[in-house]
């Protein structure tokens, strides 16, 4: 039986405002365990363009249309508000959030997690390019995908930026051509990996690097290393060496920045232009306003930077939104501290990898890896399935590696 939390039975035990901005795995989470812990002492409010978790971690596979969850049903059971809008402007002085229709929403406290962008390089023509960085530019790029599978008999695609989301990305169009095309043009597609570091992942570090380029290899993906772009076209690359690779596609998977709103938040920012936050993700000199997930420049709690992944961001909202409340409630705040660290990237065909550490040990390959990466993308990072209010709750105070690391997980 589903179980809704509810407060409206003590309307008059709601003396302070909760507002959550963005309603990403950060927001979410925060909205939850505000509620959590303030209980019905509390109007819990997020507010978002709209009531939608776009699972961006999986923004590289197929089917895009089908990854984004309808947050409402899940608010409405432990009592959090919805407001769609865009949050332009701040006034700190009058706790006050200003909407890009000119709306004023009032708070107590505030917890910002409005996330991040992609950055799009600052060169001619990359406007033309397509993205995987929300759900909408990620269902652009699979029209384009189905047209030049169905179209294009020699097919070339560039993919720009061999991080993460790159690498992910390129190892799986090859499948992805294949379920969209009618003549067999996929298996004669040309896959371009372009960056302009001299290796893979530079970001990953050169312990998952071997496994990574023998997938890269096995998926006749062509690399582009240490090449340095210089503008782009919807048909072509053109590189500062003025060679010029023609391309049916071009993606840009150029790394995320935090999204705008984090720059009308007082204080310091990083160089991602996340806000500078506290152990307890309390803005310094504004204690009122709480940041969280890609838009939080924070401490794991053992001097490494918390990352713009989906990993940080649902626990340091977790954590957001239990101090947003305690504070209102005036309890003392508890510190974030995230001191286990896993990467589990996907390899397409040749299954996953899986590290542990800072140093990114390679504790798992091929399909035992593979087996953890799928349950990640389709249970860890989604709210709970069964969606009671106790089960929302509960999720609310567990961190997301807890739930991996407690799993053992073999190959399916
Ligand atoms: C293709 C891709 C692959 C990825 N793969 C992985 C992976 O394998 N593992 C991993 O850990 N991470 C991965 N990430 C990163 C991960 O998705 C992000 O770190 C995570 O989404 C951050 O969560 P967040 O809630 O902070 O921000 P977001 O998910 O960016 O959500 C922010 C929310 O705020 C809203 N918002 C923004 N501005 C405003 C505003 N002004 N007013 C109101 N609302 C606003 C947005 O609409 C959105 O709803 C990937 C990202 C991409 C794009």
């Amino acid at each position: 039986m589903m179980m809704t939390f509810n407060v409206a039975t003590a309307p008059d035990a709601l003396p302070g405002k909760i507002l959550v901005i963005g309603g990403g795995f950060a927001g979410f989470w925060a909205a939850l365990a505000a509620r959590r812990v303030a209980g019905t002492r509390a109007e819990v409010t997020l507010v978002s363009p709209e009531p939608v978790l776009q699972i961006r971690p999986r923004l590289y596979e197929a089917r895009p249309e089908t990854l984004g969850v309808d947050l409402l049903p899940h608010l409405r059971r432990v009592a959090v508000a919805f407001t769609r809008g865009e949050a332009t402007g701040l006034d700190p002085a009058a706790r006050a959030v200003t909407l890009a229709g000119g709306e004023r929403l009032f708070y107590d406290r505030l917890i910002v997690a409005t996330g991040s962008r992609m950055r799009r390089p600052p060169m001619p023509g990359a406007a033309t390019a397509f993205s995987v960085d929300t759900q909408a530019e990620a269902m652009a790029f699979d029209r384009r995908l189905r047209e030049i599978a169905n179209d294009v008999a020699e097919p070339a695609i560039a993919v720009i930026g061999a991080g993460f989301t790159g690498i992910e990305l390129a190892l799986e169009l090859r499948d992805r051509l294949i379920a969209h095309e009618a003549d067999g043009a996929a298996e004669r597609a040309r896959i371009i990996l372009i960056d302009r570091a001299d290796v893979v992942g530079p970001e990953l570090g050169p312990g998952p690097r071997p496994v990574i380029e023998a997938a890269l290899a096995d998926a006749r993906v062509e690399l582009r290393l240490g090449a340095t772009v210089r503008a782009l076209a919807a048909d072509r690359v053109s590189f500062a060496d003025d060679s010029v690779l023609a391309a049916d596609a071009v993606v840009l998977a150029t790394g995320m920045a935090a999204a705008p709103f984090a720059g009308v938040i007082p204080g310091a920012r990083d160089t991602l232009g996340r806000v500078i936050v506290d152990a307890a993700l309390r803005v310094p000199g504004a204690p009122e306003i709480f940041v969280a997930g890609d838009a939080a420049a924070a401490d794991t709690g053992d001097g490494h930077p918390a990352l713009q992944s989906c990993q940080h961001a649902g626990q340091l909202g977790r954590v957001a939104g239990e101090n947003a409340a305690r504070d209102l409630i005036g309890e003392a705040p508890v510190p974030y501290r995230q001191l286990r660290y896993v990467t589990c990237l996907d390899l397409g065909r040749s299954g996953a990898v899986v590290t542990e550490g800072w140093e990114r040990r390679v504790e798992k390959t091929g399909s035992a890896a593979k087996a953890m990466k799928r349950l990640i993308n389709t249970q860890i990072i989604y709210p709970p399935a069964d969606g009671t209010a106790e089960a929302l709750l509960a999720g609310s105070r567990t961190d997301i590696i807890e739930r991996v690391g407690g799993l053992d997980v073999e190959a399916a």
